[in-house]
Order: structure tokens, then C-alpha cells, then sequence
């Protein structure tokens, strides 16, 4: 799950649903949660629920979402206490894809994160796969981030005949279509891959800062 930093509110706002295009400049036509792009249909999320108390209209309990996530979520999480979310934590550190299309609790998370990592997966149902119990037809994400799998692959094999800064390039730009956190497994341990997709990703708020000992930034209320 991509970290993202959506900055201050540019705006007062009236109605949620007007904050959608603001936040898509700031972290992309993506749902925060399954990465998917998505340009139509696209939701401004409250991360903590309105029937939960969570603000109306305010920036910060903004995420963009597609209708899967946000359907299934609903109002089921009290607040944000107890899960991670891209917003605040490190997300990208926190789950784990794999090449059966799997998603998981990054290994060696361990207590209270692990926990926290498995009840954000279980809160937007991200592991769901043909063949889960829960699941209907129409929910669509795997297929989604099945496609990202081949395209990343197709492109890893790419990168193999002409490993040069043009073709990292042009990975990167293909990586924006969808699914930041497949194209980053498929080119785990390519440096140079990897740095030209957060380049572009960088355009969308992804949000890696480092402190001066070169450790990753963990923001107000963020756990990992
Ligand atoms: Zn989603």
C-alpha cells in the first residue's frame, strides 16, 4: 500500500464529494487502499467513518477510494486506532505482494503491527480472491492487480534485454498506470527501476522522506 502525504487543505469545503479532484492532484486518480487506478467512480473516503463520528468535511479524514474498498469497509472500523493507513503510516513497509496475487502481513512484522496490518486488510477485504468466501463477481481488484503483475513482469524482462536509464524510464511511466506496490516487488533489487517509478509516483504524494541518519520518517501517529 503506497504512502502518501496529501499536504494542507487547499480548500474549505462545503460537500466532501468537492474535495475529490483536489485530493487526486495531490496523491493521484488512485484508491489509497488496492492502488488501483481508478478515474471514474472514484470516492472521497472518510477514513474515520462519519456514522462514527469521523469529520464531515475535513481534509484530514480525506482518502480517495474506490467503491470496493470503500464498500466493503463501510463504517466497520470505530476510528483509525488498530489499523495502519497510508496517510499517517509507512504503508509500503507493512504488506507484502507476491506472485500468486496474494496479499499479506509483511513478514517480520511482528505484535501489535502484524495485528494492525491484518485488520486493514480484513477492513478492505485486500486479499480477496476468486474462490473467498466473501466476495462478489463484481469485485474486480484482483483482476486489476493481476494485470500489473504482467505488465511488470513483461517489463522486468524488458529491462533484462536493455537495462538502461531509457527503459527505466519508460517502466516507470507504464508502473503509473496501476498497483505501485506490485511494479516495486517485481523490481526489488533494482535500484534503478525502483528509484525512477517513485520519481513518477513522486508527482502523486508518494511519501518516502528519510531523516539525516537515512532511516524512514515516521509521521505524527504513525506506527511504523
Ligand atoms: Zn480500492
Amino acid at each position: 500500500m503506497r504512502t502518501v502525504e496529501k499536504g494542507i487543505a487547499p480548500n474549505v469545503y462545503q460537500k466532501y464529494g468537492d474535495a475529490k479532484h483536489d485530493l487526486a492532484g495531490r496523491i493521484g486518480y488512485y484508491c489509497s487502499y488496492c492502488e488501483m487506478s481508478v478515474h471514474n467512480m472514484l470516492e472521497v473516503e472518510h477514513v474515520h467513518p462519519r456514522a462514527n463520528g469521523g469529520a464531515d468535511l475535513d481534509w484530514d479524514n480525506f482518502l480517495l477510494s474506490c467503491k470496493y474498498c470503500n464498500t466493503i469497509k463501510s463504517s466497520r472500523n470505530l476510528n483509525r486506532i488498530g489499523y495502519l493507513w497510508p496517510d499517517q503510516d509507512n504503508t509500503d513497509l507493512a504488506f507484502e505482494y507476491n506472485s500468486a496475487n496474494e496479499v499479506s502481513v509483511k513478514t517480520g512484522l511482528t505484535g501489535t503491527l502484524a495485528q494492525a496490518a491484518e485488520n486493514t486488510i480484513h477492513l478492505m477485504g485486500l486479499d480477496r480472491l476468486p474462490g473467498h468466501a466473501a466476495p462478489t463477481p463484481a469485485d474486480t481488484r484482483w483482476r486489476s492487480r493481476q494485470e500489473a503483475w504482467d505488465k511488470a513482469n513483461r517489463s522486468l524482462n524488458n529491462w533484462r534485454r536493455a537495462p538502461i536509464p531509457e527503459m527505466a524510464a519508460q517502466i516507470a511511466l507504464s508502473a503509473l498506470e496501476s498497483h505501485y506496490s506490485v511494479w516495486m516487488t517485481v523490481f526489488e533489487g533494482i535500484p534503478d527501476v525502483l528509484a525512477a517509478i517513485d520519481l513518477e509516483y513522486g508527482r502523486f504524494g508518494l511519501f518516502k522522506d528519510r531523516d539525516a541518519a537515512g532511516n524512514r520518517v515516521i509521521r505524527t501517529n504513525g506506527q511504523i
